[in-house]
């Protein structure tokens, strides 16, 4: 039995699933279709990107106490260990 898709997109979407990878050891984080919009009024800055063929993820930048910024997305389902070191 043939499938029809409504676009090169649908066909993709249904073949691929887009991982986010460790830089570090290629290990699979989290998917494309895990992604979520999860804002917080700590944020200091939000802005929107395209990650793993997804638009609009919203990515926000935090300060810590020692004044380091870094951003931040959201996802529901994540695979990782804790490296037992903070930075
Ligand atoms: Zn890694």
């Amino acid at each position: 039995m043939a499938l029809r898709y409504q676009s090169q997109q649908a066909f993709r979407s249904a073949l691929v699933l887009e991982y986010l990878l460790c830089r570090q050891c290629g290990h699979e984080v989290t998917k494309a279709d895990d992604l979520l919009r999860v804002t917080s009024v700590k944020s200091i800055g939000q802005r929107n990107a395209t990650i793993l063929g997804q638009k609009g993820v919203l990515i926000q930048r935090f300060e810590n106490p020692q004044g380091r910024k870094f951003e931040v997305i959201t996802t529901k389902n994540v695979d990782i260990l804790n490296a037992g070191e903070v930075f």
